[in-house]
Formats: structure tokens, sequence, C-alpha cells
């Protein structure tokens, strides 16, 4: 068993902070999918290929053929779009995918207007004042009934928010907060950036060690992962089988941590592969990478829906810890070194 290349940590942080500070929600995550495509752009060992559905693929020729396999991770994530222009001139939001509301209450946001320029807001309940609405404040349930965008613009009707260019559909991003201390990572959106970067990273590492994957592997870049269907195409029917790299769910009565990796066993959509999951835990084993073994009670992944589009692959799914999911996560570098450790052991063997 060889040894595992070097992984440049700080790229893989500045990489990370930099995807994070690009918004992606699904329907818009172009600008993360082009970034993405850039970056693995420098490497001649790739071919770069788009889906329809506009997935990044990337292709690397292993030393052999026999067994094709495809990584995935999605570059899409949770967000908004207008869903009504009130009578007050705010705005009425729809959720993409499963954004909490109470976890992006007061947050700073873009309204990224179809008929106008970026508009700055906040995101806020709409009885907000505690010196007028008092205990409601604290006690009212959040819906999307009862949240509104307040504009950082002169409107106070619904005309003069069309004014400056908005329109029912335009897609609203929330600000993602980025924060690197002590090799924490604390963001919005860590799902799935930071695993994309892993894949990214792992890729790097090989391409600087001057190594090739044991088989051809695809890089499967998704963008419609947060609503389900992201990986159910785009990956080439050769492909034997597929690791799914997505974060792993860290909670009361979890196993997953901050500091290790994880291998799913199980998640909302049933078992994954046996056979692979026991490989990748052997890989683990002999090359010394922290790891759990969980379960994920409300969760499901590309892998799956490929499963689901009817992809006869075997199907495993790994990720790095990320405390407090869909809401303002968190993980640590030492599981994104986990991470892509494993990866480059999958890769080379
Ligand atoms: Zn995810």
């Amino acid at each position: 068993m060889p040894s595992l290349p070097n992984i440049d940590t700080s790229f893989l942080t500045i990489f990370l902070v930099d995807l994070l500070n690009t918004p992606s929600p699904t329907g818009n995550a172009e600008p993360a999918v082009a970034f993405v495509e850039q970056m693995l752009k420098q490497y001649p060992e790739l071919t770069l290929s788009r889906t329809r559905k506009g997935a990044l693929v990337a292709r690397w020729e292993g030393q052999k053929n026999d067994a094709p396999r495809a990584l995935t991770a999605h570059v899409d994530t949770l967000g908004a779009m207008v869903k009504e222009i009130k009578s007050n001139g705010r705005l009425k939001l729809s959720r993409i995918g499963g954004i909490l509301l109470n976890g992006v209450e007061t947050e700073g946001c873009w309204v990224l207007a179809s008929r106008g320029k970026k508009v700055r807001g906040s995101f806020m309940f709409n009885d907000s004042s505690s010196h007028v609405h008092g205990a409601a404040v604290n006690e009212t349930k959040r819906s999307e009934d009862n949240m509104e965008v307040r504009l950082d613009a002169r409107t106070t009707s619904a005309d003069e928010t069309r004014v400056l260019g908005i329109r029912v559909g335009d897609f609203v991003v929330f600000d993602p907060r980025v924060e690197v201390t002590e090799g924490f990572v604390r963001s919005r959106f860590l799902d799935d950036k930071a695993c994309v970067v892993c894949i990214v990273a792992a890729i790097k590492s090989l391409h600087d060690a001057g190594l090739q994957p044991q088989q051809t592997t695809y890089f499967h870049f998704s963008n419609y992962e947060e609503v389900g269907h992201g990986a159910s195409a785009g990956i080439p029917s050769e492909v034997h089988e597929l690791l799914t790299v997505d974060m792993a769910a860290i909670g009361e009565g979890q196993e997953s941590d901050e500091f290790h990796a994880s291998l799913c066993i199980k998640d909302s959509g049933g078992p994954y592969h046996h056979e692979m999951s026991n490989r990748l835990r052997a890989l683990a084993d002999v090359h010394g990478i922290p790891f759990k073994t969980d379960i994920y009670p409300y969760y499901a992944s590309d892998g799956e829906a490929f499963w689901k589009a009817g992809g006869d692959v075997a199907v495993a799914l790994i990720g790095p810890g990320v405390d407090a999911s869909h809401n303002y996560e968190r993980t640590h570098t030492e599981a994104l070194t986990a991470t892509t450790n494993w990866l480059l052991a999958y890769l080379l063997s």
C-alpha cells in the first residue's frame, strides 16, 4: 500500500473560503460551478465537460480502465427566491431547499434583481420590534408568511420596489459569514462546498506528486442536489461505482464530529453499498485516517439520487463532520484533511 501524497492545506483553506464566498443557490449555481471549473483547468490530466443541466464533469484517465469510478459532490446550496413583492415594499420569500428560517433570521442578503442591480437587505420577522410587539417577537413561530426581506433602499410600496428592478422569481442569497479560527471553519453552506474542496485538494495532491488514479475516474460537481436530483444525471454509464462526498450530520445521538470524516452506513434512503463501504473502512484503517461510522436520520444524497434514477453502480458516502447542518454550520480542518486523505486512499487503491 503506497503512502499518501501530501495535502496542501493552505490551498484547501483559501479555496474553501473563496468558494464559500461565491453564492450558488440551487438553480443559480453557475458562478460556483464556473469557479471550480476555472480552478480545474490548470490540471492538464483532466478532461472537463458540462452536462446539459450545467453540472461539471472532470475525467482523469487511470492506470486501469476496467472498472471506472465516479466521485460526486454538490456546489449548489440552500437559498431563496422572491415569492411576492408586498404592499409595504418588502419581499416575501420562497425557500430553495431546506433552509431553516430561524437560522437565517436577521441575516444579511442580496436580492439578485433580474431587471436591475443587486439590492442589499436583511431577512426579518415581520413584527421584529421588541418595543412595538413585545412578547410576540419571541413567541411567534417563524414561517415564510411572517418573515420578509427589508431592503436597504427607499421603498414603502410594491411599485417603488419594482422600480429597483426586483421581480417575483429573483434569487435571494444569504451571507455565508465565513470565518476561519483555530482550525475551525464556520460558514453557511459548508454543505457541500467543503467536500467539493476536498475533491479538488485531492486532485491537486495527486497532480503535485506526479500520481494518477488507479482507475479512470470521473469527478462530478453537481448543481441540483439540494432539491433532490443533482446526480440523477451526468454519471457516465461505464462507471462501476460512485463515491458520494457530502457532509456528515452531527448532533445528539450521532457518532460524527468535526475532527473526523464519517462513513454513512444508512440514511433516509436506506443502506449504502455494503461491500464498497467495507472497502472504504479497510482503506481508512490501513492509512490511519480518523473516521467514524454513522447513520443520518433526516438525510438524502446525490448517490441515492443516481440510484433512484436507475444508476446500476455501487454507492457509498463519506464526508467531514459538519455541526449545525443547514444552519450556521461549522467544521474543522482535521475533518477536511481526513476526508481528503480518504479520497486519496480510494483514488490510489
Ligand atoms: Zn449536501
